[in-house]
């Protein structure tokens, strides 16, 4: 919408000097109010006050044009400028319901200038039939104009959220993405907001894709999916952070919320094994459970849930851990994820 302030703002200070030199001074002084009202507009817009922002503009521009209109005895030319008008009102950041009230008002206002007699010049006035058919087809295309960037604008939004909810989700289990769950992590943390993370890997897995073939691991991958994402609170997320590790977010939870998260799961997964037709595919998981409090940084919470996940997978696997490991011996596989959340931090500070 800025841009096309000073689209306008450029074209009407081009036409100023044209309106000096074809000897209409009047025309040229209220050219230069309605120049100032694009610019009152233009930083009104840009502080984000959008409606106010775009009264004036349209208000200035339909001064202009009325006052231009009755001074040159052209009425016809209204229409061009309405329209614009009309483009420019569709595609504000404003509510449909305000649209469509001022494409009414802007409906009555064509109507009704292009009944005023001219100041200058013949007063051509068209029969009743004819004018009422010109008001006619004008109302109608108001009314397609209004409808089809409308519809346009429903489409686009549509497919603006698709795209967001894909680049935020991963694409085989349908949850939160490593970067997307690592930037939400990383909100809370910013804000002060106390959290626990629990790291879950699916243990022995690469055993189900060569028992039973990539397929059967992928549906045992959204299965695992869909039973984190429905032992959670309504606060809570989950994503995927790896090939069959997850990230667990429990805002305002402490180490018992979070061990009674892992519990829960553990407990959903015994009732609800991964089942391929007939087939119960042998899956467990390994969980690290680690604070807000704990790290002085985001990557250290991240580092000890995973060197408590590596604990429980050297301890015999199928089993959580949620104390002790606070020294930081980084292991290959917490120096790995603290990597991707990184890369997500950085993301995020852009
Ligand atoms: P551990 O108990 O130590 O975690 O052993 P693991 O076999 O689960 O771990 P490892 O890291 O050795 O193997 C992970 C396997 O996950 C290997 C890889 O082929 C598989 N995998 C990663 N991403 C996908 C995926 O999208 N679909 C499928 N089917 N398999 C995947
Ligand atoms: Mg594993
Ligand atoms: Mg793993």
């Amino acid at each position: 919408m800025a841009e096309i302030y000073l689209l306008a703002f450029c074209l009407q200070l081009a036409v100023a000097p044209v309106l000096y030199l074809v000897d209409r001074p009047l025309l040229g002084g209220l050219n230069l109010l309605c120049l100032a009202g694009y610019v009152v507009a233009l930083v009104l817009h840009r502080r984000l006050f959008v409606a106010t922002a775009l009264t004036i503009k349209l208000s200035t521009f339909l001064i202009f044009v009325i006052i231009g209109i009755a001074i040159t005895a052209d009425s016809s030319s209204l229409i061009y400028y309405l329209l614009f008008a009309e483009v420019e009102l569709m595609l504000a950041d404003l509510r449909r319901r305000t649209k469509i009230l001022v494409t009414g008002c802007l409906i009555a206002l064509s109507f009704g200038v292009l009944r005023l007699p001219p100041l200058y010049g013949t007063d051509a006035r068209l029969s009743t039939v004819d004018m009422l058919l010109s008001d006619l087809g004008l109302g109608l295309v108001f009314v397609m104009l209004c409808v089809v960037i409308l519809r346009m604008l429903t489409i686009t939004d549509r497919h603006e959220h698709r795209y967001r909810s894909d680049a935020m989700h991963d694409s085989l289990t349908r949850v939160l993405n490593r970067r997307a769950i690592f930037e939400r992590a990383s909100a809370y943390w910013k804000r002060g907001r106390g959290f626990a993370i629990v790291l879950v890997d699916a243990d022995r897995f690469k055993e189900i894709n060569d028992n039973y073939g990539h397929t059967a691991g992928d549906a045992v991958l959204r299965h695992l999916a869909g039973l984190l994402r429905d032992s959670l609170r309504g606060d809570d997320s989950v994503g995927r952070v790896g090939g069959e590790e997850f990230l667990i977010l429990l805002p305002g939870a402490g180490k018992t919320e979070g061990v009674a998260a892992a519990t829960r799961i553990r407990d959903r997964l015994s009732r609800h094994p991964c089942q391929l037709d007939d087939l119960v595919l042998p899956v467990t998981l390994s969980m690290g459970i680690a604070r807000s409090r704990e790290g002085e940084q985001l990557r250290d919470v991240i580092d000890l849930a995973d060197r408590r996940l590596y604990a429980a997978k050297s301890a015999g696997r199928n089993q959580v851990v949620a104390d002790g490991h606070a020294e930081s011996a980084a292991s290959s596989n917490a120096e790995r994820l603290t990597l991707g959340a990184e890369r997500a931090f950085e993301a995020d500070d852009v």
